[in-house]
């Protein structure tokens, strides 16, 4: 069996401190990190025992994508609630979610969201979701890497933990996953008005303990903020940090309205922010001023949120439309460069997540989390410049090939540690349960057919 592979004869974009990108270039892989990277020249003298050479000619090579936030379990509710505004919106996800989740559903729903993932050149993902040990399990299962966790919310949830016990809970599940190597423990709060300022701190201390990351929601919504200056006389920004919530590594999901106390806080605390333009747009919240966070210095993940509030977990086009957004707001087109923009998604996304030492760069040291893309397309041709390729018109099914932690995961577009078939069938037969009470629910509390009247 081969312990070394040999990328060679790729364009490798390599997202290092320089950004550079390498015609005819190849990557050695050992021992599931990354060894070296350059010109195929630098490897003529390789020894060939126990070497696995891939012919990777006419095609790019670059890190896998970072999906900066996600819920994956909530791909079995693709689609189920339309046309809300966002707190109406989760009241009537969250009524199925209590009736349908556990372990074995959440496992059924990540196993479909990692197949998607990795068909789409997705390597690594930071997921907040219910009953976070089946997300755990399925990304273990799968060979994905996951940043996961136990999330904090005070009202009565599907697992049936008390809010007063989730700490302690979460002290367990830390400890259960810890050195487990494709899994990077995260504490998650849901966002400020879900969860009492005591257990935000507790998830703080909780985080610190563990050398986890703390990844709540902020300050997504005018409403969301609006309930956090009554209810605490802060922004949900200025709030957590008050608590204490960002002192240790934090990632923040949306940061779509920001004061500019608010930005000053967010760009002194080190923070990552995580943005997800497709999810913002369809909910209705706003755009997130993803240049101002850029000039601060903040690092800045995309991310694609979860199946029910993007519809899909294409980080391809996320990328795009986060790319094309701000120009379009702002009449700027200089605003998010092309490179810039696939820096959001790859080596500046991990370093949102905390994962900057890990992974979302082709150099020595990372782990080797790699993605091929076929560039013998025709709307792959002609190919002058791979960042405005990978910004504007690179799709899921250009992706050929994923390597996560050294090991293959999809060669020639074929999934090798996922059945998608059986997440396929899975979903299906659960989605005509959740349909019929999801419409029984509708009809029992809205006296009209849209379900708006409940809100
Ligand atoms: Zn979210």
């Amino acid at each position: 069996m081969a312990v070394r592979t040999l990328i060679t004869g790729a364009l490798v974009v390599t997202m290092d401190a320089a950004d550079r990108v390498i015609e005819g270039g190849a990557v050695l892989v050992e021992g599931g990190k990354i060894e070296r990277v350059g010109p195929v020249s630098d490897f003529a003298q390789l020894d060939q025992v126990r070497l696995e050479t891939v012919n990777a000619s006419g095609h790019i090579l670059m890190p896998g994508l970072v999906n900066g936030h996600t819920h994956m379990g909530d791909s079995l509710f693709r689609g189920l609630v339309e046309d809300l505004p966002l707190e109406p919106w989760l009241e009537r996800l969250w009524v199925s979610e209590r009736q349908f989740l556990s372990y074995d559903t959440v496992r059924l729903g990540a196993d479909l969201a990692i197949a998607e993932m990795i068909r789409g050149g997705i390597t690594s993902a930071l997921d907040m979701f219910w009953f976070p040990e089946a997300a755990a399990d399925a990304a273990i299962s799968a060979g994905f890497r996951l940043s996961t966790g136990p999330i904090m919310f005070d009202f009565e949830g599907p697992d049936g933990v008390a809010a007063e016990e989730r700490p302690a809970h979460g002290e367990l599940w830390l400890e259960r996953y810890s050195g487990e190597p494709l899994i990077h423990p995260a504490v998650q709060p849901h966002q400020v008005l879900t969860v009492a300022p005591e257990r935000i701190r507790l998830a703080r201390q909780l985080a610190n303990r563990h050398g986890a990351v703390f990844h709540a929601h902020c300050a997504e919504t005018e409403a969301e903020v609006a309930g956090s200056v009554a209810r605490f006389g802060r922004t949900p920004l200025a709030h957590l940090h008050h608590l204490g919530a960002l002192d240790g590594a934090a990632a923040l999901a949306h940061l779509v309205h920001l004061t500019d106390q608010d930005f000053g806080l967010l760009a002194e605390s080190g923070a990552g922010a995580l943005h997800n333009p497709l999810s913002n747009l369809k909910l209705g919240s706003g755009i997130a001023e993803v240049p101002r966070m850029l000039d601060r210095g903040i690092p800045v993940a995309i991310g694609t949120d979860g199946a029910v509030s993007s519809n899909d977990l294409d980080m391809w086009t996320a990328i795009r439309v986060a790319g094309l957004l701000q120009r379009g707001v702002h009449q700027d087109p200089l605003l998010t460069p092309a490179r810039q923009t696939i820096r959001m998604a790859t080596a500046g996304a991990a370093d949102a997540i905390g994962l900057g030492e890990v992974t979302g760069r082709l150099t020595a040291g990372h782990r080797a989390d790699l993605v091929l893309i076929d560039l013998d397309r025709v709307h792959l041709t002609p190919a002058f410049d791979p960042w405005p390729l990978l910004a504007y018109t690179v799709g899921r099914a250009d992706v050929t090939d994923v390597m996560i932690e050294g090991t293959w995961v999809m060669r020639g577009r074929k999934l090798l540690t996922v059945d998608p078939a059986a997440a396929v069938a899975g979903a299906r037969e659960l989605g005509h349960r959740i349909a019929a009470h999801n419409a029984a629910h509708v009809a029992a509390h809205s006296g009209g057919a849209d379900g708006r009247s409940e809100s």
